[in-house]
């Protein structure tokens, strides 16, 4: 008999590092060193989008940080999606919590990002999380709801099938506290319960939910065991080559 293994995702998120080309070369080469090549598991790298088209060359998987809602026009400093396509991205992350904080973006905003990247051929990684858990459950599981709810509306169920969310708490991100597998078990249920309330129960027992916030070598194998989740995306790790190596590791033992 032979057991089936898992498919995993693992999403690096360099956000806005290193600061300039020789760097993120040198990165990306010990990463590529690093990381092996298992068919489980799909490594994708995001770094900053300037320095894209430079990796495309080497090979790998690519994902862009983030889209504008139109692919060209008169908007100083954005980045279109078919843009990001045409220099190797096929993955992008949209609704980042930095840029929700920082830029001001709000689920509509992130709703017509998500449906551009979709439309330009990009699978979207949409993340979504709490700010913090103080309080009622109710509140805080709401306001997740409304994120998956408003980021995916008007997506058809075909192009669900290039969708994945990431589970991130706020609070967790860029701290030190990485929430616990047991409740991220219990956010990717209700995340699979919205989007079996969104779109119907077959397509949310298979879609892919991802945790992020302060994952690391030390506690990926516990989120991946135990929190139901289908990889991780990963921030600052992921700027250590050895260390996301490990990461790698640990989720192909899944
Ligand atoms: C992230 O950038 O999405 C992230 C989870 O960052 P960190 O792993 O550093 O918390």
């Amino acid at each position: 008999m032979t057991s089936q293994k898992r498919k995993i995702l693992l999403v690096a998120n360099w956000k806005c590092n290193p600061a300039t080309l020789p760097e993120a070369q040198r990165l990306f080469a010990a990463i590529k060193k690093t990381v092996p090549r298992y068919n489980n598991i799909d490594v994708v790298i995001c770094p900053p989008a300037v320095f894209l088209s430079r990796f495309s060359a080497v090979g790998g998987k690519l994902g862009v940080q983030d889209v504008f809602w139109e692919n060209t026009g008169a908007y100083t400093g954005a980045i279109g999606s078919r843009m990001a396509r045409s220099v190797g991205a096929s993955y992008a992350i949209i609704g980042h919590s930095e840029r929700r904080e920082h830029m001001g973006e709000t689920n509509e905003m992130v709703q017509a990002k998500v449906k551009a990247a979709l439309a330009a051929g990009l699978r979207v990684v949409l993340c979504v999380g709490e700010k913090s858990r103080d309080g009622d459950a109710a509140a805080y599981a709401g306001f997740v709801k409304e994120e998956v709810s408003v980021g995916l509306r008007g997506v058809t169920k075909q192009s669900l099938g290039n969708v994945i969310i990431a589970y991130e708490p706020i609070w967790a991100v860029g701290s030190d506290e990485a929430d616990t597998p047991e409740r991220t078990l219990e956010m990717a249920l209700y995340i699979r319960k919205t989007i079996a309330d969104l779109y119907d129960r077959t397509v949310a027992q298979t879609f892919p939910v991802l945790y992020g916030g302060s994952a690391n070598a030390g506690n990926a194998r516990a989120f991946l065991r135990d929190g139901g989740v289908d990889g991780l995306l990963v921030g600052r790790a992921s700027l250590q080559a050895k260390e996301f190596g490990k990461i790698v590791q640990i989720a192909n033992e899944f």
